[in-house]
Order: structure tokens, then C-alpha cells, then sequence
């Protein structure tokens, strides 16, 4: 059985793009096969990756408004069970052009209909906004991961993008879950950071994973040189850690079978 999560937060820089990469190349090594979809026009996961913008022939654009086939869009990384669907600039246009379209927030939920067996999990990574393209997202997804990064205004903005679920989950996709929150760039060394774990603990309780990610300087120069942690510095935290969250993430998957 494949699984779609949409790793979403319309704050950016929480650890969204980093999540979506080094998860998905942590989850290829132990196994899975995993297919990672980049739906923000800055396209930081396909870059981040090692795949050349000027190379790519068909992105998710092309998939969301030109109707092609979402197979002539999948490209290689450098991890043999790892692939993606690319994002370029093209996609910055979309969230407009998408507004008058017929069944506009279900092309993406379509689209990987048709490819989604071919993979054991496919992650989404959400632009940094709640508009066509996140919405998108969460009607093709089984489950929402959200990144929270350990700051003093952690929670603030959260209810929107609860909301923004509820409302999908009401009219679009009425079995999308909450997969899990996810605490990124912890500091150890401030008692704010403590205090942030606490604080959104009380308030998503069990759906908080155990793994904790720490500010790691190797996981911010992975991207520079398009590789995931994982061949980039096996042996950092970074890669420990991000290694602990796809073995967590795979635990509560066969726990729910
Ligand atoms: P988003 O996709 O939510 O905008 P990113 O994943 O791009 O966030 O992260 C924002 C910035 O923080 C990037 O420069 C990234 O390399 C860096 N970063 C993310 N997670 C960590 C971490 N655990 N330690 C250090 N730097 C990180
Ligand atoms: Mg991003």
C-alpha cells in the first residue's frame, strides 16, 4: 500500500523543504520505494537534490495545468529508490492560472491516482502558503506532516493551517489525517528551545514525534551541493536524526496496519 504525505506549513523556512528531502532519502535507504513531489515555485527540493532546473522538460506544472502524464515528469536522483517530480519557476504562475480551471483543487489528487502504486510513499513538499497549490496537496494526501520549528512564535499561524485542514477535510478529502508534527532546528543549548517542545506538545500530544531535529550545520550545506544528508555526511547528526524519524515514521505505519 503507497501512502502520499504533504509535509505543510505556510511559514517558511520551518524545515519543510529539508523534511521532505532528507525524510524521503531516509525512507529509500531503508528500503521504501519513495517518490518526492516539489509543489513550490522556488523549487529548493528539486535544486536541493542535485537536479538542474535548465534540464528539466516537464515539471509539476506541466502535470497540474498542461495535463501530461505525471510518468513523463518523474526524473532520477542519485539514490536508486528515490525519485521526484521537479518544480520550476513555471509553477509561480499556477496558483492564478489554476483559479478559473475546472475541478482546480483535485488535479493533483488525480494526477498521482495515477502513479501512486509505483511507490511506497510520496512526499509532497508545500510552497509556503495555503493557496491552490497547498490545497492541492492536501486533497491528494493521505496524511499532513507539519515541520515546527523550536522558536519563541512556534505556534503562532498554526490555527490557520488547522483550519485550512478542517475545511479540506470537510469539502475535498474527508480521510486526510495528521501524520505527525515535527519539532526542526532545535537548539539544546537555550531553554526556549524546552519550553517550544513543551508547548506544542500540549497541544498536538501524542502526534508529536520523538525525534527531535537539531540545528545541524551539515543538513543546511546538504542542498548547495544537491545531496540529501545521507550521501552528502552519513555519518552527522543530521543524518542520524533524519534517519530515527523515517524509522519513526515507518513504526506508526505498521502499528495502524
Ligand atoms: P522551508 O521549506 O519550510 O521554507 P527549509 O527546509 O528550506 O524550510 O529550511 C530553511 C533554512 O534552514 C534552509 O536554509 C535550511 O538549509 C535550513 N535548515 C533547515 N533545517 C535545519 C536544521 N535542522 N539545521 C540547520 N539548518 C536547517
Ligand atoms: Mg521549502
Amino acid at each position: 500500500m503507497s501512502k502520499i504525505i504533504a509535509v505543510a506549513n505556510q511559514k517558511g523556512g520551518v524545515g519543510k523543504t529539508t523534511t521532505a528531502v532528507n525524510l524521503g532519502a531516509c525512507l529509500s535507504t531503508l528500503g521504501r520505494k519513495v517518490l518526492i513531489v516539489d509543489i513550490d515555485p522556488q523549487g529548493n527540493t528539486t535544486s536541493g537534490i542535485g537536479i538542474s532546473k535548465a534540464d528539466v522538460e516537464y515539471c509539476i506544472y506541466d502535470i497540474l495545468i498542461n495535463d501530461v502524464h505525471p510518468k513523463q515528469a518523474i526524473v532520477e536522483t542519485g539514490l536508486p529508490n528515490l525519485k521526484m517530480i521537479p518544480a520550476t519557476i513555471q509553477l509561480a504562475g499556477a496558483e492564478i492560472e489554476l483559479v478559473p480551471t475546472i475541478s482546480r483543487e483535485i488535479r493533483l489528487k488525480k494526477s498521482l491516482g495515477l502513479i501512486r502504486n509505483e511507490f511506497d510513499y510520496i512526499l509532497i513538499d508545500c510552497p509556503p502558503s495555503l493557496g491552490l497549490l497547498t490545497i492541492n496537496s492536501l486533497t491528494a494526501a493521505d496524511s499532513v506532516l507539519i515541520p515546527i520549528q523550536c522558536e519563541f512564535y512556534a505556534l503562532e499561524g498554526l490555527s490557520q493551517l488547522l483550519n485550512t485542514i478542517r475545511l479540506v477535510q470537510k469539502h475535498l478529502n474527508t480521510s486526510l489525517q495528521i501524520e505527525g508534527v515535527l519539532l526542526t532546528m532545535f537548539d539544546a543549548r537555550t531553554n526556549l528551545g524546552i519550553q517550544v517542545i513543551e508547548e506544542v506538545k500540549k497541544y498536538f500530544q501524542q502526534k508529536v514525534y520523538q525525534t527531535v531535529i537539531p540545528r545541524n550545520v551539515r543538513l543546511s550545506e546538504a542542498p548547495s551541493h544537491g545531496q540529501s544528508i545521507i550521501t552528502y555526511d552519513p555519518k552527522s547528526k543530521g543524518a542520524e536524526v533524519y534517519l530515527e524519524l523515517a524509522k519513526e515514521v515507518l513504526t506508526y505505519e505498521q502499528a495502524a496496519r
